[in-house]
């Protein structure tokens, strides 16, 4: 992707290039600061479970505006009402997924699930969502956050966010600028995320009972996964963390009399998806018929099946419409400040307004990403490729897409660290996307908890599409607020 050469650079934390003898000895020991405090992941290309490599980071914490920093942590409490309105409405969810799950399979068979669970009754009222809403700020608007999208289902990097703090305070120190530390906000993701989970399990109020974390075949992310398994334990060391793929579930899952989820001989109280939310993790009808075993289950979901559904793409572009966002928000200025970090999102459904956006993006593809009802990155397209991945669908096909303005981020310059690159790291153009995480616990008509839990920021290089660290194409950080 080019970047506008005009696109302004977000001021320093300090003053760069560092010189070469300080940058790399600082560079080696922030490495095995994060293999020891766990900013780090298992290898792909050298993949071994008794092992791992350092997170890809960026050294020193990236500048991020103070004022849009603390407006994100001040709406996340009603973005989290919000998410928790719109799951619980089934005919909003229905009639927007339904040209949707005409063409795009895997949604509907997260719908078919969602159409059984209501036509036999909810056997838990109550869900929880571990929500991250993410942001870019938006040059053309004083960099005024505009959201990227909101996930409801694994929303990850909790557990290893928390850590960099720590490991980017270290840097600065041994830098010598112990007195930047100030302006790096504190961040309790970790336990925030995690005390939600207990705070489920204290509702489903069975003290033998445990948590259930559902995990893919191969998990690279470990550490931010066993950052929440060990808080959780090492914290409450009375509930039980059990790691079980869908495949296992399958195999071991049965119900109980009470519909309660039994795996062998314990009872599952909350279940805590990290993996369900792709294609490639349901290897056959197998790993359908556990989902939909979980769903039918006593068990309180992260996400429930409709939490699930809210926070697709399609929900999140139906959303943007302001007729659509006062359903689910009635305070008028909270309506207000909601809107403003939308950006437009537009229909390709099969009708009048869906061919104008066809239209619209075949025009000025520049002014666009193409985005499909899939998680976990690498599946937009992006600008001029955009006309080419339109053309080649059918009119419905389409539908299973939406299209969403481009948002242009200020730059930052800083040093990126990955595993195996060359040393020292060169002083490169990023931008950094913010995540906010939120959790919200309740049934259709109580939200028995709602808070905003930390955050995260990922960075990528400037002129990348998508910064994806598990993708190997991002790297982790921490907002310096300017
Ligand atoms: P996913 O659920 O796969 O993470 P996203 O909507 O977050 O999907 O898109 C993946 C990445 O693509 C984002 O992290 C961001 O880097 C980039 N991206 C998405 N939408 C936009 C946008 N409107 N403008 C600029 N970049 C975007
Ligand atoms: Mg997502
Ligand atoms: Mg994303």
């Amino acid at each position: 992707m080019s970047v506008d050469p005009n696109t302004p650079v977000l001021r320093n934390c300090i003053r760069l290039p560092l010189p070469e003898d300080e940058l790399i000895e600082v560079t080696a020991k922030a490495k095995d600061y994060a293999i020891m405090h766990g900013a780090a992941m298992r290898s792909k290309s050298n993949f071994s479970e008794d092992s791992l490599n350092f997170a890809p980071f960026v050294l020193v914490p990236s500048s991020f505006p103070r004022k849009e920093f603390e407006k994100a942590v001040a709406l996340q409490p009603i973005i989290n009402r919000l998410m928790h309105n719109v799951a619980h409405d089934e005919e909003f969810i229905t009639t927007t997924l339904a040209e949707t799950i005409k063409v795009d399979e895997f949604t509907a068979n997260l719908f078919n699930i969602y159409r059984k669970v209501l036509a036999h009754g909810f056997t838990q009222a109550n869900s929880i969502g571990l929500l991250r809403s993410d942001y870019l700020g938006h040059v053309y608007e004083g960099c005024a956050i505009k959201q990227v999208e909101i996930n409801t289902v694994a929303s990850s990097f909790g557990g290893i966010a928390t850590h960099l703090v720590q490991l980017q305070n270290f840097v600065l120190r041994e830098l010598g600028h112990a007195d930047k530390l100030p302006n790096m906000p504190h961040n309790n993701a970790l336990a925030g995320l995690c005390d939600g989970m207990v705070k489920a399990w204290d509702i489903y109020a069975k003290p033998q009972s445990v948590i259930l974390f559902i995990i893919e075949d191969v998990s690279y992310n470990i550490c931010d996964q066993r950052f929440h398994e060990f808080y959780i334990r090492e914290t409450y060391p009375h509930i039980k963390v059990l790691r079980r793929t869908l495949t296992d579930v399958h195999r071991e899952g049965k119900l109980g009399l009470n519909k309660e989820l039994l795996l062998g001989g314990l009872e599952v109280a909350v279940i805590y998806f990290r993996a369900g939310y792709e294609p490639g993790h349901y290897h056959s009808q197998d790993e359908w018929d556990a989902r939909y075993l979980m769903e039918t289950s006593l068990a309180i979901k992260c996400p429930s099946i409709q939490y699930h559904l809210a926070g697709t793409k399609k929900v999140q572009q139906a959303l943007a419409q302001p007729a659509v966002l006062e359903r689910f928000i009635n305070d008028p200025e909270e309506m207000k400040a909601v809107g403003k970090i939308f950006t437009g999102l537009y229909s390709l459904d099969d009708n009048e307004a869906g061919n104008a956006s066809y239209e619209m993006a075949l025009r000025t593809p520049e002014k666009f990403v193409l985005k499909p009802q899939r998680e976990g990155g690498g599946n937009n397209v992006y600008g001029v490729d955009i006309p080419d991945a339109l053309k080649r669908m059918s009119r419905v096909e389409r539908s299973a897409w939406i299209l969403m303005d481009l948002i242009h981020p200020p730059l930052t310059k800083g040093y990126m660290v990955r595993p195996g690159a060359e040393m020292p790291p060169t002083i490169v153009d990023m931008v950094s996307e913010l995540g906010i995480f939120g959790v919200v616990i309740g049934d259709a008509d109580h939200i028995i908890h709602n808070y905003q839990a930390g955050h995260m920021l990922r960075t990528k290089l400037s002129t990348a599409n998508e910064g994806g660290v598990a993708a190997g194409l991002g790297a982790l950080d921490s907002p310096y607020l300017i």
